[in-house]
């Protein structure tokens, strides 16, 4: 597939680029509508600092595949509060940010995201492709990813599997929704970051789990 690994190519200052051994694939969004606005937050130190979170790949709403660092590398991208140790959970993904604005709030007969809280419109309520209504992690309603978008993530995903040699399983049904890091510091196979954290909403229920499982079926 077509990987634009220039544009927002980040310096060996901001990530770390010690190769590891990858067993796992972490699925994000990044609760913004550019990737862009991502790359401009991870290349900006904090006190001075280059803070090295970032994840290999950004996949834009126009499914764009931009590689930020190479797979192999890694940086931070989890932020687990425990049950990390050496970082032992990031050194051992690759994660990849879906550019998606993520939790929607109703106001009116509008659904606004996140900026200005929850104050910057993303649709209208009658724009039913722009969005999922189900309940998850106290909203009711997530930003929808487009189609073009979702085919290149599967494709990377396949592509990366095959690569690494990492399992081609998804968790169980039941299991894509749960905080349940127990589980999935021990899981190989593709997972997204709710599984790891609790006050997460990525990937979210807008994420057609039943269209990646198809496409990893095939060769
Ligand atoms: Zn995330």
């Amino acid at each position: 597939m077509k990987i634009d690994r220039t544009r927002f190519r980040l310096t060996t200052e901001q990530y770390f680029p010690a190769e590891h051994k990858k067993d796992l694939i972490v699925l994000h969004f990044t609760a913004g509508t550019t990737a862009s606005g991502a790359h401009a937050t991870w290349v900006t130190p904090v006190n001075g600092r280059q803070q090295r979170v970032a994840t290999a790949y950004v996949v834009d709403l126009d499914g764009t595949v931009y590689e930020f660092f190479p797979p192999e590398a890694w940086a931070y991208h989890l932020g687990m509060k425990t049950g990390n140790p050496g970082w032992v959970q990031d050194k051992r993904s690759i994660g990849i940010e879906i550019v998606n604005p993520g939790p929607l709030k109703a106001v009116g007969e509008q659904l606004n995201w996140y900026p200005k809280n929850f104050g910057v419109k993303w649709c209208g309520k009658e724009e039913t492709a722009k969005y999922v209504a189900a309940k998850y992690r106290g909203f009711d309603y997530y930003a929808a990813f487009p189609e073009v978008q979702q085919a290149a993530v599967r494709e990377l995903v396949a592509g990366l599997a095959d690569r690494f040699a990492i399992p081609k399983v998804l968790p169980a049904e039941k299991q894509r929704t749960a905080f349940d890091p127990g589980f999935f510091q021990q899981f190989q196979g593709i997972a997204s970051h709710q599984n790891l954290r609790a006050d997460k909403f990525d990937i979210g229920p807008a994420w057609d789990w039943a269209a990646l499982e198809a496409r990893l079926e095939r060769p």
